[in-house]
């Protein structure tokens, strides 16, 4: 298992070429990775149309700089992405138009990818999936270079290198997963599987954690300047160090403490073999953590089969804001479970459906999905902080 985490201090996008360059020397330069003629896929997280100064999506910026790196050495870039939403070029287009990548290879070789045929990939070793589709790129390239955003998450409280595997995933099928492992921890065990699932093919990983996301992320937060390009060979690793840095424990994160307990990285961020910058002068202890990430049934460690209705009371929910709300539907359609209908031209949720998952809030362009709490929730969770 290799521990190892390079840090490298970026103060604007202007300098993400340097930073880049910078931290993938740290771990030995662009040739440990890369050989000439090599196919190399490269992976941003591209979550929704989202304009790059939103700090929702992976900075072009940051694509430029990697894709230069890695045509230095030789090889070819496509860049590919299955965002939330449907599957399609005219979608793929438009979200890759507004999140800045036809602007990032400009003056470069690199293509973006427009196939959106995918395939059933078996994974025996898989604990909670054994059947995965993948969309074709990924599968075809002799390297990926994952490149994640530094944010929080409403559902999975944090989403990081081993999260933005999830847009390996085509279109719906995304839906589907949310829909059968409703429940958080089985989603983030089933996000392990997929990214031990994926590196088959090597994966490499380069953070964009110069603007992140604290609050509502993945997309309804508020931009947080943090300053930092991470990279590592170990995505389990990345996370924990971002993590480390936004104040979160291993523990506070499912991905990371599932990856702990199968053995994929060390247990303490004290651990990790950071090379560059000291990570401990890097913690961010303000940093906002999304409303849905103090759980009273964690706190006061009550079983998750509670009584549904005790449950709802004491979790946080999504709830519109009509008065922001211009009626699009996209809630409606993204809903796993289908619990959102329009009544005249307003999203209404069947409560008794909803998983909350909280794609409606990823994915609702108007930031008119908001996280609600009871009152009750609210007073306990003022004693219990
Ligand atoms: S996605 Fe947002 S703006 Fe569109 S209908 Fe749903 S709540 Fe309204
Ligand atoms: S209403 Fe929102 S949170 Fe609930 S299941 Fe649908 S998409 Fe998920």
């Amino acid at each position: 298992m290799d521990n190892t985490v390079s840090i490298v201090k970026c103060a604007s996008y202007d300098k993400a070429q340097y930073a880049v360059d910078a931290a993938l020397e740290l771990l030995g330069g662009i040739g440990r990775f890369v050989k000439k003629g090599d196919r190399v896929v490269i992976k941003p997280n591209l979550v929704s149309k989202k304009s790059p100064d939103e700090a929702a999506t992976t900075h072009p910026q940051i694509v430029k700089a990697v894709i230069r790196a890695v045509e230095r050495a030789g090889a070819s870039v496509l860049i590919a992405e299955s965002p939330g939403g449907p599957y399609n070029p005219a979608y793929l287009k438009s979200v890759y138009t507004g999140c800045g990548m036809v602007s990032a290879i400009e003056g470069t070789n690199a293509k973006l990818n427009y196939d959106t045929s995918f395939k059933e990939v078996s994974f025996k070793d898989g604990k909670t999936v054994k059947n995965i589709p993948l969309i074709t790129p990924v599968l075809d390239a002799d390297l990926i270079i994952s490149l994640p955003k530094l944010k929080t998450h409403a559902m999975t409280s944090y989403t990081g290198a081993v999260k933005n595997m999830f847009g390996t995933i085509p279109g719906t099928h995304k839906a589907e997963m949310h829909f059968r492992l409703d429940d958080r921890r089985a989603f983030c065990s089933m996000l392990v599987d997929l990214y031990s699932c994926v590196n088959r093919v090597p994966v490499l990983s380069i953070m964009d954690g110069i603007t992140g996301m604290e609050g509502d992320g993945p997309t309804a937060g508020k931009n947080r300047f943090i300053g930092v390009v991470m990279a590592s060979q170990n995505a389990h690793a990345l996370d924990m160090a971002a993590c480390r840095i936004i104040d979160y424990t291993p523990d506070e994160v499912d991905t990371v403490k599932e990856a702990v307990e199968r053995g994929l990285v060390c247990d303490s961020a004290d651990k990790l073999n950071i090379v560059g910058e000291d990570i401990n002068s890097l913690i961010i202890r303000d940093f906002i953590k999304p409303e849905s990430h103090f759980n009273l049934l964690k706190l006061l460690s009550l079983p998750e089969g509670l009584n549904k209705r005790v449950v709802s009371a004491l979790s946080s929910r999504p709830k519109m804001k009509y008065g922001e709300c211009v009626g699009c539907g996209e809630c409606m359609r993204c809903c796993p479970p289908k619990a959102i209908t329009m009544i005249n031209n307003k999203p209404v949720i069947d409560r008794d459906k909803c998983i909350k998952c909280f794609c409606c809030q990823e994915l609702c362009p108007k930031k008119a999905v908001k996280i609600h709490r009871s009152l009750l929730n609210r007073l306990m969770l003022k004693i219990l902080r």
